[in-house]
């Protein structure tokens, strides 16, 4: 039997999963202004977008929101809808670039 997202070959099982498509752009999130209103998780149709529930990071007593990059379709839909601007749409070439998202894209 062949588990699911595997693919046989003549030398044997080969896994069959691709590496994501990246999106042209990626929704870039500061979390330093964001107020925790959730507007933006209601209308993540990817539902990538989730509150931080870790005590320890400094915008958690507001709520903040964060974005789980490699999940992001680049849709803009949080983007247009933040009331704040909070959320901009970044090239997904200049997001790759940026130390402070080294290894979490790609
Ligand atoms: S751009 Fe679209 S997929 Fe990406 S976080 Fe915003 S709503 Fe979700
Ligand atoms: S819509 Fe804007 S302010 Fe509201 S939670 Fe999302 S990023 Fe934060």
């Amino acid at each position: 039997m062949t588990p699911k997202g595997a693919a046989t070959s003549g030398t044997g099982i080969l896994m069959a999963e691709k590496k994501k498509k990246l999106p042209k752009q990626l929704a870039i999130l500061d979390e330093d202004l964001c107020t925790g209103c959730d507007a933006c998780v209601a209308v993540c149709p990817v539902d990538c977008i989730d509150k931080i529930s870790d005590p320890s990071h400094p915008g958690y007593a507001m709520g903040i929101c964060s974005i789980d990059l490699p999940v992001c379709i680049g849709c803009k839909l949080c983007a247009q809808i933040c009331p704040w601007d909070v959320i901009t749409m970044v090239p997904t070439n200049q997001v790759l670039l940026a130390p402070e998202f080294a290894g979490q894209i790609a």
